[in-house]
């Protein structure tokens, strides 16, 4: 945490910002969930974050959603890439995986889920940007993808997510951001008459959720505004 602020008020200052950019792209803000991205801080912070009054947190390792899940009651999100041989791991025990983008996984998702008789919700993750340090299948490989997930037994297919590349020199990260946003909108939008289950957005981080708002996301995934910076990088 730097500035000491405390969670409380972190978390109030995010989502004062979820409040302003809703109310100008005139949507209402509860329709706006916050995911809290608990990667690589401690299972005191989630159990923390959780006291504070967020139920939803997101983790990028399976590893970690394991280890904090076991120990923290809360709506996991799995937001980073999956492996085939750690969905048995995720399967049932996060509420949301963000970031199908292949087949394999689809498959994989769907005999875990089967087998232990339950349904995965689950988003299609889209390289929108062809970022090569990015996860996500590319948008013209969408509508396959999703269809053939949407017929996979075990598991719904709610929505899409992405992850943006990094903004160039000079450019603010909401405006660099806002036409890949607007691209997972418009693929949502396309193809919502074929798959009327498709009604998530999960797009937006701390630089540039207000972009990620005014383009219709339904989730917000946001860590360091939280629980201030961390030094890796985000796939
Ligand atoms: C880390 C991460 C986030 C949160 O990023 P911040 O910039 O810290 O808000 C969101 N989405 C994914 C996929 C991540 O890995």
């Amino acid at each position: 945490m730097s500035g000491g602020d405390s969670i409380e008020e972190r978390i109030a200052g995010v989502r004062r910002r979820i409040v302003e950019a809703a109310r100008s792209a005139g949507r209402d803000p509860e329709t706006v969930r916050l995911i809290a991205v608990t990667k690589t801080h401690t299972v005191a912070t989630a159990r923390a974050a959780v006291a504070a009054g967020l139920h939803d947190l997101g983790e990028n390792r399976t590893d970690e959603l394991v280890e904090k899940s076991a120990e923290v009651e809360a709506r996991w999100h799995l937001i980073g890439r999956l492996q085939r041989n750690k969905v048995r791991d995720v399967v049932g025990r996060a509420t949301l995986i963000h970031s199908v983008d292949r087949r394999s996984l689809v498959e994989a998702i769907a005999r875990h889920a089967e087998a232990r008789g339950l349904v995965q919700d689950v988003l299609i993750q889209v390289n929108v940007g062809e970022d090569p340090a990015k996860g996500g299948c590319r948008l013209a490989e969408l509508p396959d993808l999703v269809s053939y997930a949407a017929s996979s037994p075990g598991l719904r297919v709610v929505g899409l997510m992405t992850v943006p590349p990094l903004p160039g020199e000079g450019v603010g990260p909401a405006a660099a951001a806002r036409p890949y946003f607007r691209a997972l909108r418009e693929a949502r939008d396309a193809l919502r008459s074929d798959h009327p289950t498709l009604e998530e957005l999960s797009m937006g981080m701390s630089a540039d959720l207000e972009a990620a708002v005014q383009e219709d996301a339904t989730m917000v995934r946001i860590g360091s505004a939280l629980f201030g910076e961390r030094e890796e990088v985000i796939r």
